[in-house]
């Protein structure tokens, strides 16, 4: 876990001083993630807005409150994920990222991944589920895990949706709901797959 906290904190630092794209002129901090170093979960959001990039922090605007709340429905806070984006950096006026922005920060978040090594990825909103599901709907996947080498995959909406589409609440809301039995059966499934040391071992004295 410590291994695991200095490597992410030496991946933020690059991070914070990234030139791999314009954004990098234009923001004012870098936001590169935060939460537990090694967490179950992982929340994959699009991108900072204004008052991240103000405070270096995913999530600390309307939508991250929300964003909280959604935790606190299955009884976790911030600090039992790990919080993060597509592109670190702030594009100008919220525009949506630009397919070179995100292949540019795309080295950034797989190493990030690499070092949590979660059980489950949410992703929030289009352009992170676009990572994990090209070509999808999300009206159509939302809230449906999908199971690809070892790894469960959620798309979620993104919880700014909820603070244009009122309707949508509920939806997030119960989305968010069946994540506590996502994650146990994944790792039932984990368990199942590898066998903990003394069943190995059991298993060769047989
Ligand atoms: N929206 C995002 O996708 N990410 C943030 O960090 C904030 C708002």
């Amino acid at each position: 876990m410590e291994d695991q906290a200095s490597a992410l904190q030496a991946l933020a630092d690059q991070i914070a001083v990234c030139p791999q794209c314009d954004l990098s002129k234009t923001r004012g901090r870098a936001v590169p993630g935060e939460g537990s170093p090694n967490a179950d979960i992982v929340f994959i959001g699009e991108g900072p807005g204004f008052y991240e990039d103000q405070q270096g922090r995913p999530f600390v605007g309307a939508a991250g409150k929300f964003l909280d709340e959604l935790l606190a429905s299955i009884g976790l806070q911030r600090r039992d994920v790990y919080i993060c984006n597509v592109i670190k950096c702030r594009a100008p006026g919220n525009r949506d990222p630009l397919p070179a922005e995100i292949a540019a920060c795309k080295p950034w978040l797989d190493q990030q991944l690499e070092v949590i090594q979660p059980k489950v990825i949410v992703t929030l909103g289009r352009f992170s589920m676009s990572r994990y599901f090209p070509g999808q709907s999300i009206s159509r996947i939302h809230g449906q895990p999908r199971r690809i080498d070892g790894m469960t995959y959620v798309p979620m909406y993104h919880p700014a949706a909820a603070l244009h589409q009122a309707s949508l609440r509920r939806t997030i809301l119960d989305d968010f709901g069946k994540l506590p039995a996502i994650l146990e059966e994944t790792l039932a499934k984990k368990e199942e797959e590898q066998p903990s040391e003394p069943d190995a071992v059991q298993m060769q004295l047989l």
